[in-house]
């Protein structure tokens, strides 16, 4: 089962729609920053790209319009800035400048290296003078120096001697995209950065930046570093700035500060045969994150300067050692699927936010689709992939959320809530961003989701502290916001005028999925109420919040009388109170060049029909799978199949998921694929704007949670294991309650392996074991 851990395209199309596709795909991230993958040396002239640098959580206020300013709706939001544009490098020998439009490429790959954590191009170049150069160019943005971008931009001189001039680059007055023909990104693009100082500090160009309206700062800082392959040999390198003095290269360096734009040139001779690097060094610093940009970005970039770009590529390698171990997740048997898998992979661990003040944007760190809003995907769709792998980062994105609380509660109010907090549907850093509310505000679900993940965080990791400290305020507010929301009916209790996950049925009454999860909330609220009292946790919560018995009664109540929609002639769920009433949109002859629905239909027409554009009532059945019988989870599934588009990513994992549980082994197959490709393959043909986070998170869950058939509950943890047939074995690694386990599924036989940590009591196949070092069992669904 070894990993290639590389993708590779070759012979490039200069294709503008492939150039912007691939800026998304090879971006560098960290968590951090990212950094979309333009060419260092630009486009040609017409050419539409995105060229953009993200810091996660770094935002600024942008306007909201609202036609007509009815009570409480926001009219302003947050939104991701590009913050700098430090990609720049011209390359030019003895005056013949390298682009990919002219002249001659005689080879051009791309190559995304997962192992080693940096992506590079290699090109092979004729000027039309006849000059033949060897491009080599590494980019990397480093997990272990969070700030840090690197360009090693090396060249080799194939049939000449001559001048080399880099011309780089570092402009910090640059604006985000727009289109105001796709709701899924920004519309209208605004300046909201405000050049504050420019100036040089030896070598290094710093460039130091406000936002308009939101108060932060962003600092970044370039200087660089040459190296020819003899120096290399001897292991020295020589900086642009010093390397006159040590005469050790005849180099000529220059920097011009214009603007909010510095301009560094570097000039050499190069011999026929020999190579030589520039690195480019490229720190980040923002206000959310450090008091003293400036002086950070400086500390930074003498720390990166002062060891070896072999050591800087050593720290990352190591790094991400460590990150596949844990994860482990291997495939035996379909190649393009399992580097489909393995990018997804790799792309959470680029995205992930590592510390509280960040999470992960729907589209990581690698577009500006969606704005760099946080939405509901990180609890339900990314979340669990790091609890059983890097529980740590879990824990931070719940630090997150309560970081936030304050201005949940204040959002309640907003909405004319007494009591709660209800988090924000889209946001950056707490504040409501959605500026259509039926599909965004009314998705009071959110608050469900984030219960459910603290939930099974915490049953994962029985992390009591974190509860204490934060996440039972966190599920205590929630709660109350669900008795605020519902009201008795009949004896029932109902959740009116909400919307579900399905974006394609706004403001309905009882959608299952959130009275479902809110009834789990309930009950956990008032399941960590007396956890904690019992260990004398609670009053400081208690005292904080004003939490009264009564409202625990109410709790109870409530969540013993959920109204949770039957349809006994039908034998399902139904969405909501409404949703079988309405007309069944013929997905079947709807032309495909109509999808997805929401890029074409208004959405009032799409509302008065049976119509989803994601899993909706399946998810919960997932999530929630004692909830309901196997049967009404079959008829469910098979009745929303027909009505699912699948036009959000976040729904064909979900399908794969539940088509594991029903035993629909091949069709559970088929939605993992189409999962496990929509990025690396652009299925959705959106991925210039950026990844699809939550499908990537999703795509692994179809297989840990899918085929595998895992689960953590109260009760314990379950495994239900097959093998598709297109495979000859997979493996993974969870970690449960500090335990370590490695499970490995071939065709016979199942084998389960404690790496480390205690021994621990699993259910495999309605079986309970007793785990205590390797337990091979017969594989009983294939
Ligand atoms: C989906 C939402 C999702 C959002 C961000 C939308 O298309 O309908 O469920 O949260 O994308 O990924």
């Amino acid at each position: 089962m070894k990993k290639a851990g590389i993708y590779q395209l070759h012979d490039l199309s200069l294709d503008n729609d492939n150039l912007v596709l691939n800026e998304t795909i090879f971006h560098n991230a960290n968590g951090y920053i990212g950094i979309r993958s333009n060419f260092e040396e630009g486009y040609t002239e017409g050419y539409d790209t995105i060229r953009g640098s993200y810091i996660n959580g770094f935002y600024d206020f942008a306007e909201m319009k609202q036609a007509e300013k009815l009570c409480g709706l926001m009219e302003e939001k947050q939104t991701m800035l590009n913050v700098v544009d430090s990609q720049g490098i011209q390359l030019i020998l003895d005056g013949e400048r390298f682009t990919m439009f002219e002249g001659t490429v005689l080879e051009s790959k791309r190559m995304l290296y997962m192992e080693e954590g940096y992506s590079a191009r290699n090109i092979i170049w004729r000027s039309p003078q006849g000059k033949e150069v060897e491009i080599l160019i590494k980019r990397m943005t480093s997990f272990v120096r969070l700030s840090m971008f690197t360009i090693e931009y090396k060249i080799k001189a194939l049939n000449f001697e001559g001048d080399v001039t880099f011309l780089s680059t570092h402009k910090g007055d640059v604006m985000n995209y727009s289109n105001p023909e796709d709701p899924r990104v920004a519309g209208e693009s605004f300046k909201h950065l405000v050049p504050v100082c420019a100036k040089h500090i030896g070598s290094a160009s710093y460039l130091t930046t406000d936002t308009s309206k939101s108060e932060l700062r962003v600092c970044t800082g370039v200087d660089h570093m040459v190296f020819s392959d003899n120096a290399c040999q001897n292991s020295k390198a020589f900086s642009a700035a010093d390397a006159l003095m040590r005469n050790a290269k005849s180099i000529f360096r220059d920097m011009n500060i214009e603007g909010h734009q510095a301009v560094h040139k570097i000039e050499l001779k190069i011999t026929q045969g020999e190579t030589v690097s520039l690195v480019k060094y490229t720190a980040f610093s923002d206000s959310l994150h450090h008091h003293e940009c400036e002086s950070h970005v400086h500390d930074e970039l003498k720390n990166a300067l002062a060891v070896s770009m072999e050591a800087l590529y050593e720290e990352q390698r190591s790094y991400l050692s460590d990150y596949w171990k844990n994860v482990s997740l291997e495939i035996d048997g379909d190649d393009e699927l399992s580097l489909a898998v393995m990018y997804n992979q790799y792309q959470l661990i680029q995205s992930v936010g590592k510390d509280k003040y960040s999470n992960i944007a729907a589209k990581g760190l690698s577009g500006e689709g969606y704005e760099g809003h946080f939405f509901w995907d990180t609890e339900m769709y990314i979340m669990p992939f790091f609890t059983l792998t890097a529980p740590e980062i879990s824990k931070n994105l719940i630090e997150y959320r309560y970081g936030i609380l304050d201005q949940a509660r204040e959002n309640a109010r907003i909405l004319g809530h007494k009591k709660g907090a209800l988090f924000p549907w889209r946001t950056v850093m707490g504040k409501e961003c959605s500026g259509y509310f039926p599909s965004g505000s009314a998705q009071y679900h959110i608050n469900g989701d984030i219960a459910y993940a603290i939930v099974s965080y915490y049953l994962a990791t029985k992390d009591v502290e974190l509860i204490q400290e934060k996440g039972a305020e966190i599920i205590f507010e929630t709660a109350r916001l669900w008795i605020d929301t519902g009201n008795y009916y009949e004896g029932q209790f109902h959740i009116n005028e909400v919307t579900g996950p399905d974006e394609y049925t706004c403001l309905v009454n009882n959608n299952y999925y959130t009275n479902v999860s809110a009834k789990y909330n309930l009950y956990w609220a008032v399941k960590f109420y007396h956890i904690l009292q019992k260990s004398e946790k609670l009053q400081p919560i208690v005292d904080k919040i004003g939490l009264e018995s009564s409202e625990i009664e109410a709790f109870i109540k409530a969540e013993e009388n959920m109204l949770l929609p039957y349809d006994s002639k039908l034998k399902i769920n139904p969405q909501d109170d409404s949703f079988l009433k309405k007309p069944i949109w013929d997905i079947e002859h709807t032309p495909a060049d109509k999808f997805p629905l929401l890029l074409h239909y208004h959405p009032l027409y799409l509302y008065r029909h049976q119509v989803c554009k994601q899993a909706d009532t399946v998810l919960s059945h997932f999530i929630f799978e004692d909830a309901q019988s196997m049967e009404t989870m079959r008829n469910s599934f098979e009745y929303y199949e027909k009505v699912t588009t699948h036009d959000s990513s976040l729904s064909t994992c979900i399908y794969s998921i539940m088509s594991s549980k029903l035993d629909l082994k091949k069709k559970a197959y088929m939605y993992f694929g189409d999962s496990a490709k929509l990025d690396l393959f652009n299925t959705h043909q959106n991925t210039k704007d950026g990844i699809h986070t939550a499908n990537m998170g999703g795509n692994y869950m179809a297989i840990v949670y899918g085929f595998a058939g895992v689960r953590i509950k109260e009760t314990g943890l379950y495994f239900s294991p097959f093998l598709p047939e297109q495979w000859n074995s997979y493996r993974f690694k969870i970690q449960y309650e500090g335990s370590l386990i490695l499970i490995t599924v071939d065709s016979n036989n199942v084998k389960f392996e404690l790496v480390s940590g205690k021994e621990k009591r699993i259910t495999i196949y309605g079986q309970e074991f007793m785990l205590d070092h390797v337990l091979n069992i017969r594989n009983i669904r294939n």
